[in-house]
């Protein structure tokens, strides 16, 4: 992906033509001052209307920065007090929309500076606007024979992405770790033949250069959430993030680790909510659809579901998935397996490719019955 495409994407839908470069590289600017608020100006707001609005903040003692689009204006509130009647007295004033108040220590995943959803655009296809998006595929590419009879059975029922992960973080030494560049290369084979776009993690800094190459999307594992030096590594480049949830992160760190990928000029990040650790022991995680409710209200990010590694447990997945949905996920991510039982990692979460198949019409029902529809393939 060109990084002006990439760059685009963070950009409200209906404004998409209408921003340069130039804005985002001022709203990561901004962000890095610590702006207490935002002022949107309407798009018929004259440049009296803004100069009156700086007059009053300079008043204020605080300091508005323009960030000009080509249509409208924001202006970013800097200083140290806010006062508490400022956003009522502004938004009186000629020319202003809307005001918001930034409170949180994520400021380029908020809501507030960003009120319009992102839309992440993987090989045409469009994560987050509002249509359910399957990601599938196996935990680990094993064999040719493995990943290619998954990725045209994944095809087949439906699914817009093949998953496989070539390198593995796995939570025992001795256990399969996956095939690295060979893995790659058969995921980049089912690519070819499948047209799917595909899905895999990189966890190290010093891996992304090569997993880049090959993958349409870079995973970031639960265990590497707060890897700082790869968020930025994977920051610096355009292609779209999967930002997995850490085993227990707060819904707040995890959007600060978001903030870390944008903040370096990557706002193609979509969050992964894949379970948490709690007291319960019955499921490997939690499945925490409270966190999937909640980022979709916190951050404009697209926010999917991985019911797979939520709950551990294959003949739960369906549910979950199901539930994921109708929380509000803008889609999921399930690991399948043309069979499970000799999987050589997380074959007890995984869908056969039947069961796989028998799932994908309920999903469409459930995003049918909130007015939604499975994303185009
Ligand atoms: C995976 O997707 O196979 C995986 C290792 O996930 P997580 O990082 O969420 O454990
Ligand atoms: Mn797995």
């Amino acid at each position: 992906m060109k990084p002006i495409d990439s760059l685009v994407a963070l950009l409200p839908i209906e404004h998409k033509t209408i921003y340069t470069v130039r804005y985002i590289d001022n709203l990561i600017e901004l962000a890095k001052e610590d702006p207490a608020m935002i002022v949107i100006m309407r798009a018929t707001a004259t440049e009296e209307n803004i100069a009156t609005i700086l007059s009053r903040l300079e008043e204020h003692q605080l300091q508005g920065r323009l960030i000009r689009g080509e249509e409208r204006t924001i202006i970013g509130v800097v200083g140290a007090a806010i006062p508490p009647t400022l956003q009522e007295e502004l938004e009186l004033f000629e020319g202003v929309q809307e005001t918001a108040r930034i409170t949180r220590p994520y400021k380029l995943a908020a809501r507030e500076f960003h009120p319009h959803d992102t839309i992440v655009d993987v090989r045409g296809i469009k994560v987050g606007d509002g249509s359910c998006v399957v990601i599938a595929g196996p935990c680990a590419v094993e064999s040719e024979e493995q990943i290619m009879a998954t990725a045209r059975a994944a095809r087949e029922a439906g699914a817009n992405m093949l998953r496989g992960g070539a390198f593995k973080p796995r939570s025992s030494p001795y256990t399969f770790r996956g095939l690295g560049e060979e893995g790659l290369q058969l995921m980049a084979k089912a690519r070819e033949e499948t047209g799917l776009p595909i899905v895999t993690e990189v966890m190290t800094p010093t891996d992304v250069p090569l997993v880049a190459r090959y993958a349409d999307v870079l995973q970031i594992g639960a265990r590497n959430m707060q890897n700082y030096q790869l968020l930025e590594e994977v920051g610096r480049l355009g292609i779209p993030v999967l930002l997995k949830r850490g085993l227990s992160a707060t819904i707040e760190e995890w959007l600060l680790s978001a903030e870390y990928v944008i903040a370096q000029g990557n706002p193609n990040v979509i969050l992964c909510e894949r379970g948490i650790r709690t007291f319960e022991t019955a499921t490997r995680n939690t499945m925490d659809l409270n966190a999937v409710a909640l980022a979709k209200r916190r951050s404009h990010l697209p926010v999917i579901a991985d019911p797979s590694h939520g709950t551990g447990k294959w003949y739960l997945v369906p549910q979950l998935a199901l539930a994921s949905i109708a929380a509000g996920a803008d889609g999921l991510i399930l690991e399948i397996h043309p069979d499970p039982d000799r999987a050589k990692s997380d074959g007890g979460q995984s869908l056969t490719l039947a069961n796989f198949a028998a799932l994908m019409p309920r999903v469409a029902a459930v995003a049918g019955a909130l007015g939604r529809t499975m994303a185009e393939h």
